[in-house]
């Protein structure tokens, strides 16, 4: 088959015209043709691949004929008309069954009929049983009426075009409703001016709507009321400016369902164009809505939120309960929480307590529901603590008192709520929970007014709040109940201050009165003894007792007495850099006779010149060497030996007092430094205080240092303490160079530094002793100091504040009011204001003011000065 036949049958096939029904329009040409030329038969035949079909035919009964015995074919084979006017005589028809056989056909005219694309499809033709003549006027009218039936053909494929089109149309619209109407999300179509066209049924569902309930309706009566109002403005705007907010985007807005109740919807919107061939009309503008309803959502959105908040709750609760309850914030707290997580307007949270023995709420939070005076006054005395609620027939009661779960969302018609107070504000939804601790009601919270029903989960869901409120509770009670406890302690230790203070003062006066007959009794047994009548051995002995009976007295008030000033903080000592080997060398000194006597020798291990100064009041350090080594002395073995060292390091000194005496058992160590603790050595004949080293311990403790002992039975003990280094004073010294440098000649003022601390003597010793000018006296008391200023007076008086027995201000006084020392100026003397509590007023009767450690220059000129004005006066 050539490659025309192929598209020839191909356009036959595309047209749908084979095995049609008649068609008037195809039957009034073949009848026009048969009159016309007065033929017995007229047809149109369509010729396929095997045969030719009728499309309408006239004077045959047959619809079809084999294409092979066909003349069309021949008419299609040649694309051109076909005339066959004796068949008979025609070698190509002449065998042709229907020319020899029936219907015996002699004459055909047929005429090409063509596709709309131009492809020969068969022929109008007419057929006679009779020979005929076919001139060309005859032709060109079959030809004519053959373009008739193309212009059919072409209407037939226009018309199947049509259909097809329209069937795709159908389909289309059928799919879309399908998608429309049966869509899950709503539907909503509405056109430019909000108007709407067309819902489906899920916004009917969501939004309680029929559909032509909203057909025509403004898209706003789905919308909350502040947003409707927008949304005409809104569309206008959009359409005017193309500025979108939610067209193209999609996001969560609130519809309004028909019962008024507001739905989280997400809505995104597509703005539609329809081309309304139609110039003079601009083409239609359309949005359509898609609504998905979020309410299932945001309900787990909510929950979570609330999830978190309550976690939040439980988390800030547990961890800064400390904070909540000392700031008294926690009931607050918790109120706040309940009414925020339950999304409630009112709280109150309590706890039981029992009053009577009976159950009773303390109102430790409530929210304010004031309404008037009277309930004000009520709410105060409650939340003070002034009034306690504790009838068991109320709401809260039955709560309480109970441990009743209480639920009520219709108080109004509730029996129980006439026990609510007059004018309370009104009560629609109540929830009462019990807060137990192992199965006991320590407290409860209400909670009042929330937009929704209470109910049993809710109760659930709070059921971890509750526990935390049972825990924070507790903790409350246990607070509460420590810082009583607190607070008795401190007022028994205010009290346990009270006394001691009212002690030392006892202890003081005491020791002054004691002090007083006691110096008359030793000075008068001295005079027994060294009268000029000699005593007898009797009396000799008794007069000796009375002296060491009275020495031992007195140092035992001594003892007592700076215990107890050092106990009511009353001692002070003066800190300066101190030359340790003075201090040891001095108490040996002291010490070396009553060593003898006991036949104990005092030994110093190497001393190491480098020794750093320490820092220390002398005289005190003295006393605590003193104390020391003569217990050394006291408690040791016959011919025993006690021996003093040092060592230092980068920070202090240690002092060791090593004995060979009767040793500590261990069990008593920890008792020896309490005062009047003799740890048995009172049965023995060792006199003692049993003060001596919690006194030692003191002072040391004062100076800042450390004090211990190692000790062992029967062998000795070795006590130690450490001091801490002195800064260095190098630097003042070396200054005072330049300053002695200038100064020179014979001595031409005396001066006497009456100073404890054998340093400072010899520093300034040194000092003025270079100067030249200047010849200086040292002594270290203020008793020895007063004697030699009244036998020798000198031109001025350095006086340290802080000196052994009788203090620098005491001494000042005394030459003051001595007419033989009135016009010395005394300078005073001091490692500083506030270390000794000096003040100003103190320093007015002084005639200067001088502080260690010592800037040597500056010293120099305020003593020459002082000097020199003194001079001038005389
Ligand atoms: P006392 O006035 O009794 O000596 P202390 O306070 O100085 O008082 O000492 C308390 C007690 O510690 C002494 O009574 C003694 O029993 C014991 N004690 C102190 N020093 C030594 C020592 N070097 N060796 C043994 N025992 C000592």
């Amino acid at each position: 088959m050539n490659t025309t036949e192929q598209l020839r049958l191909s356009a036959l096939d595309t047209l749908n015209l084979l095995d049609t029904p008649p068609d008037a329009a195809f039957d009034n040409l073949t009848r026009l043709a048969a009159d016309v030329f007065q033929a017995p038969i007229a047809l149109i035949s369509l010729v396929a691949r095997d045969r030719q079909w009728f499309k309408s035919r006239v004077g045959i009964d047959t619809s079809e004929t084999l294409r092979s015995i066909s003349f069309c074919h021949y008419a299609v084979g040649s694309q051109s008309m076909l005339v066959v006017e004796d068949a008979l005589t025609d070698p190509c028809f002449a065998q042709n069954p229907i020319v020899t056989g029936d219907p015996g056909i002699r004459f055909y005219a047929g005429a090409p009929i063509h596709s709309p694309d131009g492809h020969v499809l068969g022929t109008l033709c007419i057929l006679d049983k009779q020979r005929r003549q076919f001139d060309d006027s005859a032709r060109r009218t079959l030809t004519l009426m053959a373009s008739q039936v193309d212009q059919l053909i072409y209407m037939h494929s226009q018309q199947q075009a049509l259909d097809q089109a329209t069937r795709k149309t159908y389909a289309t619209r059928a799919r879309y409703e399908a998608v429309f109407k049966g869509a899950a999300a709503g539907i909503i179509r509405i056109n430019g001016q909000g108007l709407i066209l067309e819902i489906n049924d899920s916004t009917q569902k969501m939004l309680g709507y029929t559909a032509d309930e909203l057909m025509g309706q403004n898209v706003k009566v789905l919308m909350p009321a502040h947003w409707g109002h927008a949304h005409d403005g809104y569309l206008q705007a959009y359409q005017a400016t193309g500025k979108a907010r939610i067209i193209g985007k999609g996001r969560e807005v609130q519809a309004k369902h028909k019962d008024g109740t507001i739905i989280p919807v997400h809505l995104a919107v597509s703005e539609v164009h329809y081309d309304n061939h139609d110039d003079s009309q601009p083409n239609t503008r359309e949005f359509i809505g898609i609504l998905s309803d979020m309410r299932d959502i945001s309900a787990i959105r909510h929950s979570e939120a609330q999830e978190r908040a309550l976690l939040q709750v439980l988390h800030e609760g547990l961890t800064d309960y400390h904070a909540l309850i000392s700031g008294n914030t926690l009931w607050r707290f918790l109120k706040e929480a309940l009414k925020n997580l339950t999304g409630s307007q009112y709280a109150l949270i309590g706890e039981v307590i029992l009053s009577d023995d009976k159950p009773a709420l303390k109102i430790h939070a409530m929210t304010d529901l004031s309404w008037d005076e009277s309930l004000r006054q009520m709410r105060d005395r409650l939340m003070s603590g002034a009034a306690l609620l504790s009838n068991p027939g109320t709401m809260l009661g039955r709560v309480f008192t109970r441990g009743e779960v209480v639920i009520d969302n219709s108080m109004d018609r509730n029996p129980f709520s006439e026990t609510v107070p007059k004018n309370h504000p009104v009560l629609h939804r109540f929830l009462g929970v019990p807060i137990l601790d192992r199965g006991q009601v320590i407290g409860m919270y209400a909670i009042a007014n929330a937009d929704h029903d209470y109910d049993q989960d809710l109760v659930k869901w709070l059921e971890p709040f509750n526990s935390t409120c049972a825990l924070l509770i507790n903790l409350y009670r246990q607070l509460s109940q420590q810082q009583a406890f607190m607070r008795e302690l401190q007022e028994a230790r205010d009290l346990a201050e009270r006394s001691s203070q009212a002690k030392t003062e006892f202890l003081s006066s005491m020791s002054h009165e004691l002090r007083t007959p006691l110096n008359s009794i030793l000075g008068f047994a001295q005079l027994l003894r060294n009268g000029k009548q000699p005593l007898s051995e009797r009396q000799q002995r008794q007069t000796d007792q009375i002296l060491r009976s009275g020495r031992h007295l007195l140092n035992l008030i001594n003892e007592v007495l700076d215990l107890a000033r050092i106990e009511s903080g009353h001692m002070q000592v003066s800190m300066e850099p101190i030359n340790v080997g003075d201090a040891l060398r001095e108490a040996i000194d002291i010490l070396s006779p009553i060593a003898t006597q006991h036949g104990i020798s005092l030994v110093i291990q190497h001393l190491d010149p480098a020794l750093p100064r320490v820092m220390a009041d002398y005289t005190r350090l003295k006393q605590v060497l003193i104390n020391l080594i003569s217990n050394g002395i006291k408690y040791n073995k016959p011919s025993g030996q006690v021996t003093l060292r040092c060592t230092y390091n980068e920070q202090s000194v240690s002092i060791y007092v090593k004995d060979t005496g009767i040793g500590i058992p261990a069990e008593k160590i920890n008792d020896l430094f309490m005062p009047f603790n003799r740890l048995g050595a009172e049965s023995g004949s060792i006199e003692g205080t049993g003060v001596g080293l919690a006194l030692t311990r003191k002072l040391v403790e004062l100076m800042q240092g450390r004090i211990g002992v190692t000790s062992q039975q029967d062998q000795g003990s070795e006590f130690w303490f450490e001091l801490a280094l002195a800064p260095s004073v190098i630097a003042t010294h070396a200054d005072g160079q330049t300053l002695l440098a200038t100064q020179h000649g014979k001595p031409l003022w005396r001066v006497l530094y009456i100073e404890d601390n054998p340093a400072n003597q010899r520093l300034l010793h040194d000092f003025f002793d270079e100067l030249g000018d200047i010849q200086l006296q040292c002594v270290h008391s203020a008793e020895v100091g007063i004697e030699l200023a009244c036998s020798d007076p000198p031109a001025l008086i350095l006086m340290d504040i802080d000196l052994p027995g009788m203090c620098g201000f005491q001494a000042q006084q005394m030459l003051a009011n001595n007419p033989l020392t009135r016009s010395i100026p005394v300078v005073a003397v001091s490692a500083g204001k506030t270390a000794h509590r000096i003040t100003d007023e103190q320093l007015t009767r002084f005639a200067g003011y001088i502080t260690k450690p010592f800037d040597l220059p500056v010293l120099a000129e305020r003593v020459l000065s002082l000097l020199k004005n003194t001079l001038s006066a005389s």
